[in-house]
């Protein structure tokens, strides 16, 4: 049922590219929609600053990198019903934490270490559909639930050429999907911007890539040794 009240929306960034931001802006027509239904209250990007306390939504881009981002998170947190980590930065600290996934202690934190997050959109950038979407069911208060196929198994619909086995290090067997395959579908190896799936194999995929000859990334061996740790580290 949608509410009486347009729902208090807060759209904040981290540390991060405002790449999904931007996505959000994308929508065009949607975007309109959007700002029938929401009441958008702060957002640098769109120059709105007003003076709510209270936020019913609070969408925050990019990871936490500093005391001053976990500062201002867990302030967000405080004052907002549901938080929404917005894309792989938020999601899982992305290009950040493989920058320094060697280095500990890690310097770059998703969202989830710092605050309870309500729902995550992965995607680096984010899928402004996605968004739309999620939004319009929390509208509804349905249930968010993440899709649990592999970019492989998109990408085998799709009939692609696999180019895994032209020896191209594609992580599309490891990766949640729900992105229609779209790097593979284009020619570029997908690089797991969704995050791991939920069944997810690393040992197999580090295998294929040896099998064939494909160098194995540092960033994929510290991804095995988390998920055989169970992320006890991070
Ligand atoms: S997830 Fe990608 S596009 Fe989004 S803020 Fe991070 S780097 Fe930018
Ligand atoms: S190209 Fe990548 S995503 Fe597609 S089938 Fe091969 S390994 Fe899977
Ligand atoms: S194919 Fe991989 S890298 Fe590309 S959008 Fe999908 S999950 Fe992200």
């Amino acid at each position: 049922m949608i509410p009486k009240q347009k729902p208090r929306v807060g759209i904040f960034n981290l540390s991060s590219c405002e790449g999904c931001i931007v996505q959000i802006l994308n929508l065009g027509e949607k975007l309109l929609d959007l700002l029938k239904l929401f009441n958008i209250v702060d957002c640098r990007v769109l120059g709105v600053k007003e003076d709510y306390n209270k936020l019913d939504i609070a969408i925050i881009e990019g990871c936490v990198m500093s005391f001053e981002e976990e500062v201002k998170a867990r302030e967000i947190r405080e004052r907002s019903e549901i938080v929404i980590a917005l894309g792989d930065c938020a999601v899982s600290g992305n290009i950040n934490f493989m920058k320094d996934i060697t280095n500990k202690p890690h310097k770059s934190k998703p969202l989830s270490e710092v605050i309870k997050v309500d729902h995550e959109i992965p995607g680096c950038p984010i899928s402004s559909e996605e968004f739309y979407r999620v939004l319009i069911d929390i509208l509804m208060g349905k249930k968010i639930t993440k899709k649990s196929i592999t970019v492989c198994s998109e990408c085998v619909l799709r009939e692609n050429n696999c180019l895994l086995e032209k020896g191209v290090p594609c992580l599309g067997p490891i990766t949640r999907g729900d992105c229609n395959a779209i790097c593979p579908s284009n020619n570029r190896p997908c690089f797991g911007c969704r995050g791991l799936a939920d069944d997810a194999n690393i040992d197999a995929l580090i295998k294929a890539f040896r099998d064939r000859n494909i160098p194995i990334s540092q960033y994929l061996i510290a991804l095995n040794q988390m998920k055989h740790k169970g992320g006890e580290e991070r």
